[in-house]
C-alpha cells in the first residue's frame, strides 16, 4: 500500500519519524495519528465537522479493508479465475459442438440409405409390373 498517505502531512505508514496509526476518516480522508489529533473531529482535509474515524489496520471492517487491497493483485487473480471459467466452457461448447457434428452426421446418413431404398423400391416395383404383364400375355 505505497499509496497510503495523511492527506495533510503527506507522511508514509513505517516511515521514520511517524509512529501511530492512520485513520480513514468517514469523508474518506486518511491522516496520520499527529495531524488526527491536531484536528480531531474535523476533517483536516475537507473541513468537514463531526467526522467518524476508523483505525487502518487488521481491525478495519471488511466493507473498508477493501479499499487497501492490491488491485492488480486482485485483477490478476480474477483473471485466472476467469480463464478457467472460460476453458470450462469452451471445453463444454467443443463437446456439443462435436455432437451435434455427429448427430448431422447419422442424419445424413440416414437420408442417404433412405435414398437409396426408395430408388430400389421403385425398380422393384417396375420389374413387379413388367412381370406381372408377361405373367398376363401368357
Ligand atoms: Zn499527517
Ligand atoms: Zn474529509
Amino acid at each position: 500500500m505505497s499509496w497510503v498517505h495523511c492527506n495533510k502531512c503527506f507522511a508514509e505508514p513505517n516511515e521514520n519519524g511517524v509512529k501511530g496509526t492512520f485513520f480513514l476518516t468517514s469523508c474518506s480522508h486518511i491522516s496520520c495519528q499527529k495531524c488526527y489529533e491536531s484536528s480531531r473531529n474535523v476533517c483536516h482535509t475537507c473541513k468537514k465537522q463531526n467526522i467518524k474515524v476508523l483505525r487502518i489496520d487488521s481491525s478495519l471492517n471488511k466493507q473498508y479493508r477493501q479499499y487497501f487491497v492490491d488491485i492488480s493483485r486482485v485483477i490478476a487473480s480474477k483473471m485466472e479465475e476467469m480463464g478457467k471459467i472460460r476453458k470450462f466452457q469452451d471445453i463444454q461448447i467443443q463437446n456439443l459442438v462435436k455432437g451435434t457434428l455427429k448427430f448431422q452426421d447419422v442424419v445424413k446418413k440416414s437420408q442417404e440409405m433412405l435414398k437409396k431404398y426408395e430408388i430400389e423400391h421403385k425398380k422393384l416395383k417396375k420389374e413387379n409390373q413388367e412381370l406381372l404383364v408377361a405373367l398376363k400375355k401368357r
